[in-house]
């Protein structure tokens, strides 16, 4: 399928078990230590020392800009992962110093960060976004080690006073133990950062497992973690596909909790999974298919600055993006047209070269999302835009921004999740209907409202069914604010105050006096 090196020169690196040429575009270079990390053999990260697969076996990585592969990355089976437990449990200790494991995150912001470009690099070739999106992916996982440091020595019980006479009540916020996490490929270092960063506060030993589709950041940053100190076992990262090394996690009698993010579908599996195991906890980020709602009397300007982000942002592979655009009938045109023309002048390509987006994921998800196009087609959907072909790509799974035209609610491309830059727009005429157009779905992630009108923006504010609510606004985020879906979009909260809940457990202790 690809013109391999078509227009690229190549930097040869020697990649543990073969040779291969990395193929770059004309004038970029990647660092030094980009390409040593490249040629390692990989390993898996238990008991802070780097192992090999019990098996043996390896997985090849592959770069979706050209298909190229670039490294392999060992296939961890339910016997590493029984190792991965073993030695989390060894390194669990509920009495490690709270303020140490302040400094241990701290330290390990600061390597994040002395390491941008390096990381940003690997997540380019790896998942294939734009360079400077996967530097802003690696700033935003400092920046959450970072926040979390600050909890890590501030996360108290209370006391309660009781009916009955001399009794002092107490609580504790206990760390879980061993806890697994598994993460996507959308947003690989930061979906991870969001987990770690937390769970190591609250004083867990954690086993992390990347997406198979991009496991390299992980990899480096284990790298960073034995770096900075952490004690062996304390982290413990895990590569492989969902199944088995995911589901052999799931259903680990060791392992207290999972905190997952990815699709609604594998979070049902790990509900399942942890019920038929040993009951253990579940935090679960899934899907979304977010409504942004745009009123007569919205910021024009700023709707046009913000909507093409919010549609296509990483090519439409993020769980918040607002791919339910609703827009009043008096402004429908003008937006629509705006919206279009924008998205048609966004520049696709490889991801080192910096254009507006990369290519989609895998040839899998290339032929999901194009699956979706066609159904929308076969509906009925009009397609406003997509259709022009000459913005994207020769080889590289790159679709063009897509905008459909719908007036029903029940297709299945207004219904799903797409995960592609792919956008239904519909008018609507009635205010007061709109509550209930935008609640109509599985979904509850997030919600965007656009207007001029404070009253109504938080009246409708109060009546969406989304863990997240923008107004004015579209993808704000910051470390302190909780995060999470309603509905099938999840359960339990990340971010903010809120993630130490997913990461401890109460005791009360009672005190006859
Ligand atoms: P996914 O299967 O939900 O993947 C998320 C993570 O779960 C990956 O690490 C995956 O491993 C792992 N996993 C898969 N099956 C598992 C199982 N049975 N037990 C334990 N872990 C398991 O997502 P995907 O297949 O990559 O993407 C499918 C769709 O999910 C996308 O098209 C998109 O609609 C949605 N998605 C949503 C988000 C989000 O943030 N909301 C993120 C990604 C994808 P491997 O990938 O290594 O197999
Ligand atoms: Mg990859």
């Amino acid at each position: 399928m690809f013109s391999q090196y078509n227009n690229f020169k190549a930097a040869s690196i020697r990649l543990s078990h073969f040779f291969t040429m990395i193929a770059l575009p004309d004038n970029i270079q990647l660092l030094p230590a980009t390409l040593d990390f490249l040629s390692k053999e990989h390993r898996l990260f238990i008991g802070g020392a780097w192992v090999a697969p019990l098996n043996g076996k390896t997985l090849p990585v592959e770069n979706p800009a050209n298909g190229q592969l670039i490294a392999q990355i060992p296939l961890a089976d339910a016997r590493d992962v029984d190792a991965a437990v073993i030695a989390a449990q060894k390194a669990f200790d509920p009495d490690f110093s709270p303020s140490k494991r302040a400094r241990l995150l701290w330290t390990l912001a600061d390597l994040i960060r002395q390491h941008v470009q390096e990381l940003a690099e690997l997540e380019t070739l790896d998942n294939g976004k734009p360079i400077d999106q996967a530097k802003a992916d690696v700033l935003g996982a400092a920046q959450h080690f970072r926040y979390y440091a600050g909890w890590a020595d501030k996360i108290e019980g209370h006391t309660i006073p009781v009916s009955a006479k001399n009794r002092l009540v107490y609580t504790r916020r206990e760390p879980l133990g061993v806890v697994g996490l598994i993460v996507p490929w959308n947003f690989p270092l930061l979906m991870a950062a969001w987990k770690l960063a937390p769970a190591l506060a609250c004083g867990n030993s954690v086993i992390l497992k990347p997406a198979e589709q991009t496991s390299l950041t992980a990899l480096r940053l284990g790298e960073l973690i034995a770096a900075a100190g952490f004690p062996p076992g304390m982290v413990n990262i895990v590569t492989g596909p969902g199944i088995p090394t995911g589901e052999a996690m799931t259903r680990h009698p060791g392992i207290a909790k999972i905190g997952f993010t990815g699709s609604t579908a594998v979070g049902k599996k790990i509900m399942e999974a942890a019920a038929q195991s040993n009951l253990k906890r579940v935090s679960l980020e899934l899907g979304g298919k977010s409504p942004n709602i745009i009123f007569e009397d919205a910021p024009l300007e700023a709707v046009q600055r913000s909507l093409t982000w919010s549609s296509f942002y990483n090519s439409g592979q993020e769980c918040t993006l607002g791919s339910r655009i609703y827009i009043h009938n008096t402004l429908f045109d003008q937006v629509v047209d705006g919206l279009a023309a924008a998205g048609q002048q966004l520049r696709l390509g490889n991801g080192l070269l910096n254009p507006d987006l990369g290519p989609l994921i895998s040839q899998q998800q290339y032929r999901r999302v194009q699956g979706y196009i066609d159904q929308g087609l076969a509906e009925g959907a009009t397609r406003i835009l997509g259709e022009r072909q000459d913005q994207v790509p020769e080889e590289g799974y790159f679709l063009p921004p897509t905008i459909f035209r719908h007036q029903n609610e029940e297709l299945s491309i207004v219904q799903e999740e797409i995960f592609g830059p792919v956008v239904v727009v519909s008018a609507f005429e009635d205010p007061e209907s709109i509550a209930a157009r935008a609640n109509h779905s599985a979904y509850g992630l997030a919600a965007a409202i656009w207007t001029k009108d404070i009253s109504k923006a938080h009246r409708l504010a109060h009546q969406l069914q989304a863990g997240t609510v923008w107004i004015n606004g579209y993808d704000m985020f910051d470390p302190a604010v909780p995060f999470g879906g309603y509905k099938e979009s999840g359960i339990g909260r990340e971010m903010g105050k809120s993630a130490l809940d997913l990461y401890t457990q109460e005791k009360a202790i009672w005190v006859a006096l």
